[in-house]
């Protein structure tokens, strides 16, 4: 049994214009200790995809439809008194923006320790301190640092302290929404090569959201590609950077520089992401595919295997 299960999820924003179909019909599954990258274009349905895992969605979004299950907990339909125990505890979110995330006013070590007092009634403040404290040695942060503000410390560091603090209750999975962003290079590989060691040292299973696919490529086992509130491509990271399937995968692979291939110039896709009160019918990448026919006008692609554990929904391989 997968550790996450995602099945067939439908989260939309219900606005004065109509429901933003942000995610439609999404489905993947995260096994004990994998990592997984959930890539794709900003406004792609990426980050609506983990606040419908623990269910913290603005209050215009809803899940519509599918199902997300925790091992066998069916966590769509557990009310909310029920959900306390899965967040933190079972899965921990990283949000981007690691200043934005931390509360100024207070201290990073309090910060942790109030988030242990919050989600485990049987611990006392000391031993809440002293977890803190190996939390921070994990990720790389002096003990001494407990007592610093957000304000002083640095961009990396506090993006380390989340990192921290979402590991306060030993969740078995932990998303993490750009972790880099905001980060220059150097910091950014830091955070991520401290991931990737926690990842290994706890056997946490990671889903790490990002736009950039050379940072899954580094770190992950799978990787799932979003367009438009939909996964469009799924496989291994091997399988995904050997023979991208779809369309939208190789345009995103060739935006990127490579620095191992020959040198060749890059090329952006064509266009812009649709608007998903409206989205074209049919393929939603049709009006910026080069391969478009006239089938992927009428018709939804479904995703289907075209190769051992790599799926794709395009008609090049499918419906012909
Ligand atoms: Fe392009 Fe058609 Fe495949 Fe969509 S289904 S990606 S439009 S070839």
């Amino acid at each position: 049994m997968s550790l996450l299960n995602v099945e067939n999820l439908k989260t939309y924003y219900f606005t004065k214009r109509g429901p933003v179909k942000a995610v439609d019909d999404v489905s993947f599954q995260v096994e004990e200790g994998q990592a997984m990258g959930l890539a794709g274009e900003s406004g792609c349905g990426k980050t609506t995809v983990a606040l419908s895992i623990i269910k913290v969605l603005p209050s215009r979004g809803k899940i519509v439809g599918g199902k997300v299950s925790l091992k066998n907990l069916d966590i769509t339909t557990i009310p909310e008194k029920q959900m306390k125990n899965v967040r933190w505890k079972r899965i921990s979110l990283v949000f981007q923006g690691a200043m934005n995330a931390l509360d100024p006013l207070y201290s990073l070590g309090d910060q942790i320790v109030e988030a242990i007092l919050t989600h485990e009634s049987k611990i006392n403040k000391k031993e809440a301190m002293n977890r803190a404290e190996k939390l921070l040695q994990l990720v790389g942060i002096e003990r001494n640092r407990l007592k610093s503000y957000p304000h002083e410390l640095s961009g990396g560091m506090r993006q380390r302290g989340l990192i921290a603090m979402a590991l306060a209750c030993n969740p078995e999975l932990l998303i993490a929404d750009e972790p880099g962003t905001a980060l220059d290079v150097i910091v950014q590989a830091q955070v991520l090569n401290i991931m990737e060691d926690l990842r290994r040292k706890l056997n946490l299973a990671v889903i790490l959201i990002t736009h950039d696919l050379s940072i899954i490529a580094d770190t992950c086992d799978k990787v799932a590609i979003m367009y438009a509130g939909k996964v469009v491509e799924h496989a291994s990271v091997s399988d995904l950077f050997e023979e991208p399937l779809h369309p939208y995968t190789q345009g995103l692979i060739q935006a990127f520089p490579n620095i191992k291939s020959r040198r060749t110039r890059m090329r952006s896709i064509p266009g812009s992401p649709p608007d998903l009160l409206d989205p074209p019918m049919g393929c939603r990448f049709h009006p910026r595919c080069p391969y478009a026919k006239s089938l992927c006008m009428e018709k939804e692609p479904s995703a289907q295997m075209a190769k051992r554990e790599h799926s794709v929904a395009c008609h090049l391989y499918h419906d012909t």
